[in-house]
């Protein structure tokens, strides 16, 4: 591949860092244009969601770029959903009966920030901090930053790469090519907001609930959530419709906070002493996915990471499709001798997996909200464990997404909804049990038919 093209990447978050990051070590021409501040200077936010689930596709990516010892040093394992029931029960159901297929609590500052170092190690002054694309000009040939400065510098003779996010300025530019380049978009909000809260540590710097485990507390219509932090504290995350009986629109007060968490989060109250105002003073973030093509024009522009496929978080994979994406573009870097034919294959290979994420992700926002806490569900949970432990080659749904990095998200989708639907069918009875000579049919006949 050509390496005397400059390569500019607007945007030096998570996935742009780690492209950045890889193209630097296989030796090409790159600067990073990044709006923000420098984190690791400036005392400013990271960005949404205080931390992350890293899983088995993102940390390949990290892998490859020789980061993911030190990420995971810094991450806590997370074996298995606690769920909390409205009486205060508590159940765990671990994510495998594997050996080391769990996901990791990351912070999505020190993830930046470790892969930020990594690149300035190779290229001190390769990120731009204050620098922001604004827009393209002369057919994609020209493209122009405003700097820290208020100076508009702009740069021709390169190969953008758009990883600025889930609004990005790259898309726009691809959409505004329209009519010429057929530029399909869309964008689709949930009628839910999420709102970040904290759970603190408890004496001595302890976890207050269990460390290792992802925490859920599903509401039918609506769900908490929270992930630990290596401090002993929890991001807690609420998800709830913007309107209606049980809504953000009603929670307008603290005496109306305060009755809506006793009635339905009533064991995680004493464990948030700052609800109340932290209700207030954080934001209610937005949920919405966006699925656009093409991903690229000609060998000028490609998208990236959300900028590409932004998808909502029930999943736990934005930015591990985002590291996958790397993780591709790499391989196919060996593979393909010019830009254009790149970034053609980079999106045709990527897309349907792009898409498929999205709609498993709507898919199990219903799941953890509302299924979790179901019989027949957690019948079939508890089914799967014993294939699983019985028949290690059986992969659940959520297993093939998470831990199996060597099958496609689209594959994965496809052959994990025909697993779910053959077994909750089978757990419709809940009366009914299997010993081993049964669990030896159903595998059989599953594997027969799938
Ligand atoms: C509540 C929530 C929870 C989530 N949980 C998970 C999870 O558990 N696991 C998971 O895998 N994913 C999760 N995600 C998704 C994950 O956050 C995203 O997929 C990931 O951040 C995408 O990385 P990115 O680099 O593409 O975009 P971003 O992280 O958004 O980075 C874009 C960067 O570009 C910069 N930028 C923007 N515009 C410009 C411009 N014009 N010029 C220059 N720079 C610009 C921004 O400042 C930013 O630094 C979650 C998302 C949300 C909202």
């Amino acid at each position: 591949m050509d390496k005397s093209k400059k390569i500019i990447i607007a945007g030096s978050g998570l996935v742009g860092s780690l492209l950045g990051l890889r193209l630097l070590q296989r030796g090409f021409d790159v600067s990073l244009f990044e709006s923000r501040a420098d984190m690791r200077k400036e005392n400013i936010s990271a960005g949404r969601s205080i931390n992350l689930a890293l899983s088995h596709r993102g940390i390949r990516a990290l892998k490859l770029a020789g980061v993911d010892e030190e990420i995971l040093s810094n991450a806590i394992q997370m074996s298995g959903r606690m769920i909390h029931t409205l009486d205060g029960q508590l159940a765990l159901q671990p994510y495998s009966t594997r050996p080391g297929e769990f996901i990791n609590s990351i912070s999505r500052r020190t993830l930046n920030i470790i892969l930020m170092d990594a690149i300035e190690k190779i290229k001190p002054d390769a990120i731009h901090f204050k620098s922001k694309l604004i827009r393209v000009e002369n057919d994609c040939q020209r493209f122009v930053i405003e700097t820290e400065q208020k100076e508009i510098k702009s740069m021709e003779n390169a190969i953008l790469i758009g990883t600025d996010g889930a609004a990005s300025v790259a898309r726009k530019t691809l959409f505004e090519l329209t009519p010429h380049l057929r530029f399909n978009y869309s964008q689709t909000f949930q009628n839910y907001g999420y709102k970040e809260l904290t759970i603190p540590p408890g004496k001595d710097n302890t976890f207050v609930i269990e460390k290792n485990a992802l925490h859920i507390w599903p509401r039918g219509n609506f769900m908490m959530i929270a992930l630990p932090n290596p401090d002993a504290t929890y991001t807690a995350t609420l998800f709830l419709p913007y309107h209606g009986e049980l809504s953000f629109d009603r929670l307008d007060t603290k005496k109306s906070i305060m009755e809506f968490y006793q009635t339905y989060f009533s064991d995680a109250v004493p464990l948030m002493p700052d609800l109340e105002s932290e209700f207030f003073e954080h934001p209610t973030g937005h949920l919405y996915t966006v699925k656009c093509s093409p991903w690229h024009y000609e060998d000028k522009i490609l998208l990236m990471g959300d900028a590409a496929h932004a998808i909502i978080p029930f999943y736990g994979q934005g930015m591990n499709c985002g590291f996958e994406d790397v993780f591709v573009f790499d391989e196919l870097l060996n593979q393909h001798m010019s830009w254009n034919n790149l970034f053609e294959s980079f999106s045709k290979l990527r897309k349907p997996n792009a898409d498929a994420i999205a709609d498993l992700a709507e898919d199990n926002f219903i799941e953890m909200r509302d299924k979790v806490a179901d019989p027949v569900f957690q019948k079939k949970r508890q089914l799967e464990m014993n294939l699983e432990k019985k028949f290690p080659e059986y992969y659940s749904k959520y297993a093939l997404v998470t831990f199996r990095p060597d099958i496609s998200y689209y594959d994965a989708m496809v052959k994990g909804r025909k697993q779910d639907e053959f077994l909750m069918n089978l757990c419709a009875d809940l009366n009914k049990e299997w010993g081993e000579k049964e669990l030896d049919e159903i595998f059989n006949s599953m594997i027969s038919q799938i």
